[in-house]
């Protein structure tokens, strides 16, 4: 029974009575009394030992083990001993024990919060089943809803962009503690009256980082005055890379040009390698190359050889299973069309080091042991 009384949620309150143990149903109830003597009127606070009536509560708790806890908690009803007081008799409290009208003991319900405030509402549910509590999404949702929101301590740096309740269809603001990086409050609309009125309620921010929008800097002037408003870093490699675009493309045709330049030169040592690479079986690309090729010169030997047997363009392409701009492409060319390499070849992180990887390669360094 003395271990029995360490394990209750508050050992000073409570006085252990009995307990039972069912191994079918896996329960484990334990009936406990209070041991307050004196109670306070939770209306005019004042003291009183007159007792009303009994009553008992039926309390769950932390499991235990693999059994479910019951608590059958016998609490009284007292008089308020107070003539001037409006409540006559009240229910006695444990605050370090339950809420009032709580069906769950203080600890057990701190207990679904933490994993509530961890997992959220599905996964909750799901975890619960798995370690024998069985709460839906619903509870968890209602337990967090409950929660008092954590006080708003005006930043410093305060960030202000849109974001999505439903994208598409409902948008928002968010406003993040840009020194704590903690989110601090969501408004439920993008206007700059609700910005403003934000600000107007939490005076002392000295910087506002925002996106380009004229809506949030009006909100943010009308709101917050003496604050320096910013771009965030965001919008402005976003307007850094408007005004390179813009700056590049008048200068596009030299670019272009210099590019040229460049992989013709590549292009040039690269087949210095290739050359004297022979011996060397061809590459995987240079079969699928020649296969590719050999599939062209048939089917474009198949359109002539339709075309004069009298078939019109549409029925050549349904037969070959080609498109009819390819038929007529085909015909526009008396001998077979070879296809030119794309001069525009795709850059790659490995262009800077290609001249060095050449160089060893043609001096025979080719492996890694080298
Ligand atoms: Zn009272």
């Amino acid at each position: 029974m003395d271990f029995l009384q360490h394990l209750l949620p508050d050992s000073s309150a409570l006085a252990l009575k009995h307990w039972d143990l069912d191994t079918q149903t896996h329960r484990f109830i334990v009936t406990v009394e209070s041991t307050q003597v004196i109670a306070h009127c939770p209306l005019c606070q004042a003291p009183t030992g007159r007792v009303h009536s009994r009553y008992q509560r039926t309390l769950r708790d932390l499991p235990l083990v693999q059994f479910s806890l019951t608590l059958l908690l016998e609490v009284c009803k007292f008089f308020c001993l107070n003539d001037t007081c409006q409540r006559r008799i009240f229910t006695e409290r444990i605050p370090s024990v339950v809420a009032p009208w709580a069906r769950r003991t203080t600890r057990y319900t701190d207990h679904l919060i933490a994993i509530g405030l961890e997992l959220a509402g599905s996964a909750a549910a799901r975890l619960s089943h798995r370690v024998g509590y069985a709460y839906s999404r619903n509870t968890f949702l209602r337990l967090l809803s409950s929660l008092p929101l954590p006080e708003v301590i005006t930043p410093r740096i305060l960030g202000v962009d849109d974001f999505a309740f439903r994208k598409g269809h409902h948008y928002g603001t968010i406003l993040v503690d840009l020194e704590t990086h903690h989110p601090i409050a969501l408004l439920p609309d993008r206007t700059a009256e609700t910005l403003a009125a934000w600000l107007e309620e939490h005076p002392g921010i000295e910087i506002l980082s925002r996106d380009r929008s004229k809506t949030y800097k009006r909100g943010m002037t009308q709101g917050a005055p003496d604050a320096i408003q910013v771009a965030d870093r965001f919008h402005l490699l976003h307007n850094l890379e408007e005004t390179l675009e813009k700056a590049l493309k008048s200068h596009s045709k030299i670019l272009k040009q210099i590019e040229q330049e460049q992989l013709q030169s590549e292009g040039a040592t690269v087949s210095e390698v290739s050359t004297s690479q022979n011996s060397t079986p061809q590459t995987a690309q240079q079969q699928k190359t020649a296969q590719k090729r050999a599939e062209r010169l048939e089917n474009y030997e198949q359109v002539h050889s339709l075309r004069k047997q009298g078939y019109k363009v549409k029925d050549i392409a349904y037969h070959l299973g080609m498109g009819e701009r390819t038929v007529y492409t085909y015909l526009s060319h008396e001998t077979f069309p070879e296809w030119q390499p794309s001069s525009r070849k795709r850059r790659s992180i490995l262009d800077p080091y290609k001249s060095y990887l050449i160089d060893q390669w043609n001096q025979g360094r080719q492996h890694l042991t080298d």
